[in-house]
């Protein structure tokens, strides 16, 4: 079966390493980015996969940009919600701008992303979405409440969602990552950082390509009896049952 899959900010981080893991495993892979240029360009050079641009945080892009994969590339049977954005701040400092930006790019993007694709995947009676949350969404994370809550948020939808695709061969699970090495994590202060790393019992960060490695597991069509699920993958950092 030919495998067609959306990675969103799948052209640097932990997305490009998801997208590289999906093309080594056959797929045909739409890497897609909001701002980066230069990054999308690198990637599209190096992997020669096709890169899209729109903004996940809007409805209508979705839409028009997932009908354009599907003219280019087929029918999707494969989204990964990976694009996201932290904008940190105490709750007594947070604006209105900080709170809904980060829901609006790391949740309703989920709902945008998911809505686009449903109805291809329903036809094709087989799909995999796989949503990225973030040990922050699991535990909370001081001055991240917007952050956190668009994460757990997350875990809640992909359970929902995962119970009303089941018997059409659709799969809904999330992978939640640790702190793993990324230019996202590099915006932590050093001291800061280092004290987060002196809490992760493997005792080092996590690699972009760790993460990768459980999506292409979840993406797998021998992984079909798995869903609702969330993978935690965070070096022990916070473990749940
Ligand atoms: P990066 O900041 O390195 O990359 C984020 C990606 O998301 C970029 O490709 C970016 O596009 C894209 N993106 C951001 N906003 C939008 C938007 N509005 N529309 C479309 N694309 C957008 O992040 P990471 O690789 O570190 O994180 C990837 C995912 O993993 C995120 O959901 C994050 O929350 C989650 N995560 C990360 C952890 C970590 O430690 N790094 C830990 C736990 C979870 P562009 O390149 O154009 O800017």
């Amino acid at each position: 079966m030919e495998r067609v899959a959306i990675v969103t900010g799948g052209t640097r981080g932990i997305g490009s390493a998801i997208s590289h893991e999906l093309l080594k495993a056959g797929f045909k892979v739409a890497a897609t980015y909001h701002g980066n240029e230069q990054a999308a360009h690198a990637f599209a050079e190096e992997t020669g996969c096709a890169v899209f641009k729109w903004d996940v945080g809007s409805f209508a892009a979705c839409q028009s940009g997932v009908a354009e994969v599907a003219e280019r590339l087929g029918p999707v049977d494969t989204l990964v919600n990976n694009a996201g954005i932290t904008w940190d701040g105490m709750l007594h400092k947070m604006t209105e701008e900080q709170w809904s930006t980060v829901i609006r790019t790391d949740l309703d993007s989920a709902f945008f992303m998911c809505r686009a694709v449903i109805d291809g995947m329903r036809a094709k009676g087989f799909g995999r979405i796989i949503n990225i949350t973030s040990i922050n969404g699991q535990k909370g994370q001081m001055g991240q409440t917007n952050y956190s809550a668009a994460k757990a948020g997350l875990i809640g939808f992909t359970k929902a969602f995962a119970q009303e695709t089941a018997r059409k061969g659709i799969t809904v699970n999330c992978v939640a990552p640790g702190y793993i090495d990324t230019d996202m994590v590099a915006k932590v202060p050093k001291d800061v950082l280092e004290g987060i790393i002196a809490t992760i019992p493997v005792g080092r960060l996590g690699k972009p390509e760790e993460i990768a490695h459980c999506v292409s597991f979840l993406a797998d069509t021998r992984a079909g009896f798995i869903t609702g699920a969330t993978l935690t993958a965070n070096g022990g950092q916070y473990i749940t049952g």
